[in-house]
């Protein structure tokens, strides 16, 4: 029996599986993000012990996904310490002569979602978690979309809400970005940790207007068939009706698909595999590099 090995490799936390091909998983590890010296370790002692045949890796970025380049597999820009151009996949890989598959931890979620969980079935789909901090993947016509480097949702530039006090965000990049200003910590920011607020605070209309911006921008941009909003911030389950009310009013009818005028219930939707959507979709990543061998 062949098995795989599956990271979801995050900022807090590194999860790991191993699974067989055809999706039974047989154990699990779950790490706290130490720097690498104390981390990657303990990762490869426990893919050694299972004696992977294929790696699937969906990492925390931004990372270098273009298989042409010196730098393939490593973490790049991040401020976490010891991160920085961090050559994960390698470090992983170590002597190992076995496929590897590596990729945003995003953008494994979406080919999850979209191959066995709420876009199960669709070509096009994208996926954002809003979190610590907010990233996209793009499922599009059946493949994960990389281009130039990989898509950066998360730092779209949104429209700042007149009743917002804090209008320029928590991003250290950008003035109004939708992390800057939709994240858990630009919650935070404005109102105290955003855990402890009722559901009708101002919060979460501001919330609610911020993600339906990056909403319609997805829908114009890429034309996906469903949207799905995981990540803590998202277990207030009050924004889901709120987002989606505000999109369609954003969109005020120019997009005339059924899609968003009659269901857009089932348009904007909770992922079906939170919170391991990232797993899977690693996982799912190892099984494509191991058949295609
Ligand atoms: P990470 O992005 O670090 O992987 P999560 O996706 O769990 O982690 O997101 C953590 C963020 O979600 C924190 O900023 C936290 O304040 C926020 N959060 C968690 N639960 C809620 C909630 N019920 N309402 C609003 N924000 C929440
Ligand atoms: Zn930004």
């Amino acid at each position: 029996m062949r098995k795989i090995g599956a990271l979801e490799a995050g900022g807090t936390k590194m999860v790991l599986g191993i699974f067989t091909e055809a999706g039974e998983e047989l154990d699990r590890l779950t790490l706290p993000t130490l720097t690498p010296d104390e981390t990657i370790p303990s990762m490869r002692v426990f893919f050694d012990q299972h004696a992977v045949d294929a790696l699937g890796i969906a990492s925390f970025g931004p990372v270098s996904l273009d298989p042409a380049a010196p730098d393939y597999g490593s973490v790049t820009s991040t401020p976490k310490p010891g991160w920085r151009d961090y050559p994960l996949l390698s470090a992983l890989r170590g002597e190992r002569a076995i496929p590897c598959a590596f990729d945003t931890d995003v953008n494994a979620a979406a080919l999850a979602e979209a191959e066995m969980g709420a876009a199960k079935g669709l070509t096009d789909a994208v996926y954002v978690t809003v979190g610590t901090g907010i990233g996209g993947g793009i499922f599009s016509g059946g493949m994960l979309v990389h281009g130039l480097l990989h898509p950066e949702i998360g730092h779209m530039l949104l429209r700042p809400h007149p009743d917002d006090p804090n209008p320029h965000g928590v991003c250290p990049y950008h003035d109004g970005c939708v992390e800057g200003l939709a994240s858990g910590p630009a919650l935070g920011a404005r109102f105290g940790d955003a855990k402890n607020l009722p559901d009708d605070h101002l919060a979460f209309m501001l919330e609610a207007d911020y993600l339906a911006q990056m909403c319609v921008n997805l829908i114009l941009t890429v034309s996906p068939k469903m949207i799905i909003l995981g990540g803590g911030v998202m277990q207030r389950s009050v924004l889901f009706p709120l987002i989606r009310a505000r999109t369609v009013e954003l969109l005020n009818g120019y997009v005339q698909s059924p899609a968003i005028l009659k269901h857009i219930d089932e348009y904007i939707v909770p992922p079906a595999l939170y919170p391991i959507s990232g797993l899977w979709g690693a996982y799912l990543l190892g099984k494509k590099v191991l058949q295609e061998q």
